[in-house]
This record gives structure tokens, C-alpha cells and sequence, in this order.
């Protein structure tokens, strides 16, 4: 008999997430405060939680995928919250992406209870999430993670244990810099083709074969000439995924100096209402700087 696994936070990632753990045959109790999102996995065979705590008290794994570190506080901690209401024994995964000082917090109350606990951001996006085809990255320790992987391994391709307490959201943080800063790279290159003269999807063509190759450049390269900005993953949320890179940076002691740049950029971008585009939409900001557009693939 399988395990119960309680889902709380049904969005972008959370609805497909779901959907997967019920097509492999997990029992499932979801919650999300928005109604509809929870009328759509009940559809797909689910059951409604009544609340965060109902949720927590018929789980024998509860599994979390909110947007930011205050809303998992608001849902981990206090009396109405996961840790004083899921059974001793079972386990808490955090899979949102969040500070790694809250992910402590969470840890050391968990194991205050009796509660075993890993936090496991990831990466691969909607398409990851809908595909099963997520990078997984894991913090806690090796007999929780060797527990649970079969139900990781209905979420994600490649899943590694990469440290203890938090060391999934280090992680993550590492990849959130790797990421927002080829990008911005990407970008300064295809508006200082384009105004020099030469057809960006050439420049994409050619560094795909060269060192320079990478996901960002061959997954959003294009989407940039293309002029694609609808969101797979938005510039908001990496706003807040380089501010918790930052803070990381600040507790331990790392000079973090184009990261710091590129938050900024991405804060500017926000400002000007652009949080809902894709994060390639950085390129609009360089664009606006040279005064020119990238040209457009015919
Ligand atoms: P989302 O905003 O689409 O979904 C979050 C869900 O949490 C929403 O349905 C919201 O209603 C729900 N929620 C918020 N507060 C709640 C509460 N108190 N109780 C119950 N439900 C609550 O966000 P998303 O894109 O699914 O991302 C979730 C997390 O995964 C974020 O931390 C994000 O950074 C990370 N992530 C997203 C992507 C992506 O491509 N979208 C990729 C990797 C990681």
C-alpha cells in the first residue's frame, strides 16, 4: 500500500507535480487557498483537505510548493501549521525555493517533533514538473532521502542528495545565479550583434556548436529572437530567487558582485511592469540601454 502524500500549493508547479504523484498511485490530500486549484486535482482523483492541519494530520508525507520563504512560514509553523500537526515519524519535504535560513528553521523544529525532513528545490521548470523531468536537489540526511526517493523519482530525472539541513536551497541559489547571469550575458551579446549588423539567430547558431553552448542560450536564445517572452518562469520570481541568493551571499560572508548587478536589473524590470515576463525579457532592459531591438527571426 502506498503512502498518503499531502500537497499544499497547487500553482504553476504544484497542479502537474500533483498530478503525477496520482498517476503513479499515491493516495493524495491537497490544499491550496485558491479553491479552483484544488477543485482540479480533486477532479484528477484527489481528496480536499479542509485546511493546512487537515492536510498535515492524514499524511504520512507532506510535501510543500509555495511561492516564497514567508508563505512557507506560514504554513510549516504555529499551531495550525505542518510540523505540530503531521505524526512523529513521517516526513515534511519543502519543495519550494526558498532562504536557506528559513529551510534551517524548518529542519530544527521538525526534528524538535520527531518529524523527519528534507528541503528539495528544483529546477526544469512547467515542463520539467508536467514531463516528470525535474534536477532535484536535496538536503537532510541519507536515510530520509533513501526513503522517499521513490516518490521524487515520479517528479524528477535527476535527483542528488547534495548535503544536510538547507543544502537543497544552497543549491538552488547557486543555480538561480548560474542561470540569471548567462542569461544577462545572452542578452548583452544579441543586442551588440544586432546593432553591429549581424542576424541574432546566427550568433545563437553558432555559439551553440562553441564553448559558449549551454541550456539558457539553446532554450532561450531563440526565444529571445523570437520575441517570446510568455512566461515559463518569471522575472518576479527570479527577482526573489537572486535576493535569497544575496542574503545567502550576506550570512555567509560572499561577495557576490555581478549577482548584486543583475538583482538590480531584475528589480528595475519589475518596476517598469514587466515581473510577468519571462526572465529572457531581460533582454528588453539592455535593448532599451542600446536603443535598439533585437531583430526579430523571420
Ligand atoms: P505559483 O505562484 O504558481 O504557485 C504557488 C501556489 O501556492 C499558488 O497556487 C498559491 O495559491 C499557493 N499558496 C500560497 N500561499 C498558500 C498558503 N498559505 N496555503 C496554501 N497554498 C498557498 O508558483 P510556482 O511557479 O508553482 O512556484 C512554486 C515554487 O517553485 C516557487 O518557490 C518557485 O520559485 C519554485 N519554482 C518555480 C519554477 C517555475 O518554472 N514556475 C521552477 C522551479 C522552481
Amino acid at each position: 500500500m502506498k503512502r498518503t502524500i499531502g500537497f499544499i500549493g497547487l500553482g504553476i508547479m504544484g497542479r502537474p507535480m500533483s498530478k503525477r504523484l496520482l498517476e503513479a498511485g499515491y493516495p493524495l490530500v491537497v490544499y491550496d487557498i485558491v479553491a479552483k486549484s484544488v477543485e482540479e486535482i480533486v477532479a484528477a482523483g484527489a481528496k480536499a483537505g479542509a485546511s493546512v492541519k487537515d492536510v498535515a494530520r492524514q499524511a504520512d508525507v507532506v510535501i510543500t510548493m509555495l511561492p516564497d520563504s514567508p508563505d512557507v512560514e506560514a504554513v510549516a509553523f504555529g499551531p495550525e501549521g505542518v510540523i505540530e500537526n503531521i505524526r512523529p515519524g513521517c516526513t515534511y519535504i519543502d519543495m519550494s525555493t526558498i532562504s536557506p535560513t528559513v529551510s534551517q528553521r524548518v529542519a530544527q523544529e521538525c526534528k524538535a517533533r520527531g518529524v523527519k525532513v528534507l528541503d528539495a528545490p528544483v529546477s526544469g521548470g512547467d515542463v520539467g514538473a508536467i514531463n516528470g523531468t525535474l534536477s532535484i536537489m536535496v538536503g537532510g540526511d541519507q536515510a530520509t532521502f533513501d526513503d522517499v526517493l521513490e516518490i521524487f523519482q515520479v517528479l524528477g530525472k535527476r535527483i542528488v542528495l547534495v548535503g544536510g539541513d538547507a543544502a537543497g536551497q544552497v543549491v538552488k541559489a547557486c543555480n538561480q545565479i548560474v542561470v540569471a547571469l548567462t542569461l544577462e550575458a545572452v542578452a548583452e551579446a544579441l543586442v551588440l550583434g544586432t546593432k553591429a549588423g549581424v542576424d541574432p539567430a546566427k550568433i545563437v547558431e553558432v555559439l551553440s556548436g562553441g564553448l559558449a553552448r549551454c541550456g539558457v542560450l539553446e532554450n532561450r536564445g531563440m526565444r529571445i529572437v523570437n520575441r517570446d517572452f510568455d512566461p515559463g518562469f518569471r522575472i518576479r520570481l527570479h527577482y526573489k530567487d537572486l535576493g535569497i541568493a544575496m542574503s545567502a551571499g550576506k550570512a555567509y560572508d560572499v561577495p557576490l558582485p555581478v549577482t548584486a548587478v543583475v538583482h538590480e536589473m531584475f528589480k528595475q524590470l519589475k518596476l517598469m511592469g514587466r515581473g510577468e515576463l519571462d526572465h529572457s525579457g531581460i533582454v528588453t532592459l539592455i535593448e532599451d540601454m542600446a536603443q535598439v531591438q533585437v531583430k526579430k527571426h523571420e
